[in-house]
């Protein structure tokens, strides 16, 4: 089969959930056998997203290949099997950046460049580049219907309905039916208005995803169909749900699968929603309870720190438990230490981060896990501050520090590599992506991920300084996960404890609720052990 497309467009407000819309309809597809594909088209001018403020943006997501990508991404991973790579997101700076280089070569021989057709163009290319090896490729525009920035990509999706010809391209709208408590009745208007400015541009929705409190009654569902000409079963209800999981299980019910795959003309067997149904029903019914702080700095936005809130909810799934997040500030905790606000916690979490704010919060958060033995599990710059604790505390390493945060430090047990010393240009010299790692046997790493190589997703600058790999050792630090040519340390774990992990690499990327990561399946198990040791 040639690969269809389905485009995903959004109306009245953002942060109706497109991304989790267009992941959860791709869990639907493969789970009837279809081969699925992603593409975010994000409208704004950075080139990508590596260099913007995850406070404003939400987090980066990292793919495979290297790329810094939207987190919808990351809900597509997640959701499918499909894995993301440098072509699966790109910008409106991105698209310009190429013609502009184009028109800078010659390329265009001598030809006026227009956004009709060159920069059109270049977006139909990089979209169509998906058509091959899925047969269903979705394809979700970022931002709202009527958004001057997207204008561009809504014409490109205009055209390649006709380039693809009859049946091998589909329209789903995303809008809100608001329900108004004063009246007790929803409301259809925004949905009218938003889907008159899609079709103003020459888009006619084929499907339209309402968002909504309650689920539309049969009478609203014709009167959207008939002012948005189209089909009264292609009006779908979006329901808020409790578990982001029960949304596949929610368009399946409304019948969204079956109206895609007529609109497509394509036939397949019904879908295995089983894992899902287990998920759900397992994210319903915990048997257990943990309570996990994440001690960080952009704690305030859950956002932020999205892949790896999932991948704790995957690690509580997997345990029939339920995972509390407890958002701890580091630097409240540098001021009111650690027993004020890290007492009762069943698991410490310190999560990737940049820059020295907070960062003695941090290492304090480490040297408490270590002492209390909670279990602790460092990522990235959660990894660095457990070794500074550790360097500080059992080596006598006195102010111990990364030269991120201590250029002056005299012990700078994180350190950049030589080769990047003197590279200052942000965004460009980090290192990004999957990298192999070996485990050490008979290690706690090894043991859960039942192993001996794994590969797992980098972004950052900084790594362990090998001048210090010795005396950390001496103090049972073991580097218990190293690059292949043994120059890298890529995991850490303290003995004497039960549970005191490290890893360089952000794990949380990795994660799915069909399949939730060995480290948070581990980690969550070693809370709830901890938990239940304790008296109550
Ligand atoms: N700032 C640290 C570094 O660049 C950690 C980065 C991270 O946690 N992602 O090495």
């Amino acid at each position: 089969m040639h690969t269809k497309f389905i485009f995903i467009t959004g109306g009245v407000l953002s942060s109706l959930g497109k991304g989790l819309a267009s992941a959860s309809i791709g869990a639907l597809l493969e789970s009837r056998g279809l081969r699925v594909t992603f593409q975010k088209l994000d409208p704004y001018i950075n080139v990508d997203p590596g260099t913007m403020n995850p406070f404003q943006h939400g987090e980066v997501f990292v793919t495979e290949d290297g790329a810094e990508t939207d987190l919808d991404l990351g809900h597509y991973e997640r959701f499918t099997h499909a894995v993301m790579s440098k072509k699966n997101n790109f910008t409106t700076g991105k698209v310009y950046e190429t013609v502009i280089r184009k028109e800078r070569r010659g390329d265009y021989l001598g030809k006026t460049i227009q956004v009709i057709p060159h920069i059109t163009d270049e977006i139909k290319q990089r979209v169509l580049a998906l058509a091959g090896e899925v047969d269903i490729a979705l394809v979700e525009i970022g931002g709202t219907v009527g958004d001057i920035e997207g204008q561009p990509f809504l014409e490109a999706i205009r055209q390649l309905k006709s380039d693809l010809g009859g049946r091998n391209a589909c329209y789903i709208h995303l809008t809100l039916v608001p329900y108004m408590k004063t009246s007790g009745e929803v409301k259809t208007k925004p949905t009218q208005h938003s889907v008159k400015a899609l079709r103003e541009i020459g888009i006619q929705p084929d499907i339209l995803l309402c968002r909504t409190e309650k689920f539309l009654s049969k009478e609203i569902k014709a009167k959207i169909a008939l002012f948005c000409n189209v089909d009264a079963d292609a009006v779908i209800t979006a329901k808020d749900v409790e578990s982001i999981y029960e949304v596949p299980l929610l368009f399946h019910q409304e019948g969204l699968d079956g109206k895609i795959l007529e609109v497509l003309n394509i036939w397949t067997g019904a879908p295995r929603l089983e894992k899902w149904e287990e998920v759900v029903h397992r994210a319903r019914n915990p048997k257990h309870d943990v309570t996990v702080g994440m001690v960080g700095k952009y704690v305030s936005l859950a956002e932020s720190y999205k892949s790896l809130n999932e991948a704790l909810t995957h690690g509580g799934i997997a345990n029939e438990c339920r995972v509390d997040i407890r958002f701890i500030d580091s630097e409240e905790l540098e001021q009111k230490g650690p027993d004020a606000l890290l007492g009762g916690l069943d698991g410490i979490l310190v999560p990737g981060g940049f820059g020295t704010r907070g960062i003695e919060g941090k290492i304090l958060a480490a040297s408490h896990a270590r002492k209390k033995e909670v279990p602790f599990f460092g990522i990235c710059l959660g990894m660095q501050t457990a070794i500074i604790s550790i360097a500080r505390d059992l080596c006598r390493l006195d102010r111990a520090n990364s030269s991120e945060f201590d250029p002056e430090t005299p012990y700078p047990v994180i350190d950049l590599m030589h080769e990047q010393v003197g590279v200052t240009a942000k965004g460009a010299t980090m290192r990004l992506g999957a990298y192999p790692c070996s485990l050490l046997k008979d290690s706690l790493a090894s043991r859960i991920y039942g192993a001996e190589e794994i590969r797992e997703r980098h972004r950052h600058r900084y790594e362990v300084n090998n001048a210090f790999r010795d005396v950390l050792g001496r103090q049972g630090l073991a580097a218990s996960g190293l690059s292949p040519s043994g120059d890298l340390v890529e995991i850490v774990e303290w003995k004497g404890h039960p549970w005191f992990l490290g890893c360089q690499f952000h794990p949380e990327f990795k994660s799915r609720p069909l399949d939730p990561h060995p480290l948070f399946r581990d980690f969550i198990r070693a809370a709830l052990e901890n938990r239940s040791s304790r008296p109550a």
